[in-house]
């Protein structure tokens, strides 16, 4: 990506169209976005790296059980069952069903996994003032961004224990909690983290840093 407004502090380049803009001097209030395709490039918020820290942290813990522990229990006719994360993940790696099983690894593993590392890391440098290779972890955010989709697996969870309910009873496990808390907050990361905005509050650490030297 060509980023040549990095050394422009007030002004910058839209990443989806290569339009320059002047930089508002004041943010105000509001998503700030391309004028021409509509891009978005700010967050309606002000960013605070500490606290989306802090949350994307929380994320991260929150996805060890909500990966192994159950997510729900069915019971019929005597029969009970139940299956975490993994297990759901495990049991399709086989036979046909394999490239489904392989997708779900990477959306609702490999990709939120990713794409939480990369935000906790360039939150760590926004907090910390450090100069980070952020070319490559901003790319790994982007891609992590659109690909991690633990959301809309909760979403079909969520689905299939309504209509399951006619069938037989269906009780949700501490997993599908821990999930759900999981997608909440970094969905909230996801929001308020936008990259552009964090790709220029470090383009302003790198720039006040050669000021100073
Ligand atoms: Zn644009």
């Amino acid at each position: 990506m060509n980023r040549e407004g990095a050394d422009q502090p007030d002004s910058l380049q839209c990443p989806d169209c290569n339009l320059r803009l002047v930089l508002p001097s004041d943010p105000g209030h509001g998503a700030w976005r391309c004028p021409r395709c509509d891009c978005q490039l700010s967050g309606a918020w002000r960013l605070k790296p500490d606290s989306l820290l802090a949350l994307s942290l929380a994320s991260a813990f929150l996805w060890v059980p909500a990966l192994t522990l159950p997510l729900l229990r069915l019971e019929n006719l005597g029969l009970d069952n139940d299956a975490s994360l993994v297990d759901c993940i495990l049991a399709l790696m086989v036979g046909v069903y394999l490239p489904a099983g392989l997708l779900l690894l990477l959306t609702l593993l490999v990709m939120p996994l990713i794409n939480l590392v990369a935000v906790s890391r360039l939150l760590w440098a926004v907090q910390r003032r450090q100069s980070v290779a952020s070319r490559w972890w901003m790319r790994l955010y982007r891609y992590s961004r659109e690909w991690a989709m633990s959301d809309i697996f909760l979403l079909g969870i969520l689905i299939a224990m309504t209509k399951l309910g006619d069938m037989a009873t269906v009780s949700p496990g501490a997993g599908i909690v821990c999930l759900g808390l999981a997608v909440l907050m970094r969905l909230i990361v996801e929001t308020l983290a936008q990259p552009d905005q964090l790709q220029r509050m470090l383009d302003a650490q790198v720039s006040e840093a050669r000021h100073a030297n």
